[in-house]
């Protein structure tokens, strides 16, 4: 293979486990879709379907609004993999 692919799962995680509402105090759900300097993960790469992924991203503007996950990230504060613990 030319291109390794950094995520292999394409089904939404979210239908997979019925969620039906994402809390914004729940960053441990949030942090899935979020990259290592805490922008919102492209559908496109996370498989999400479409009906979650516009859940999330309310969610998360909420949260960040609430200062539960940063609008930014300086360059010693990034994690270093937020899919490592799945
Ligand atoms: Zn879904």
């Amino acid at each position: 293979m030319a291109e390794k692919r950094k995520y292999k799962k394409r089904y939404c995680k979210y239908c997979e486990s019925k969620v039906d509402f994402i809390d914004y105090k729940d960053t441990g759900t949030l942090k899935f879709s979020l990259s290592e300097r805490y922008k919102i993960m492209p559908r496109r790469l996370t498989g999400n379907c479409k009906r979650h992924q516009d859940m999330i991203t309310i969610a998360i503007k909420r949260s960040r609004a609430a200062a539960l996950i940063p609008y930014t990230v300086t360059r010693k504060a990034v994690i270093t993999n937020p899919f490592e613990g799945l």
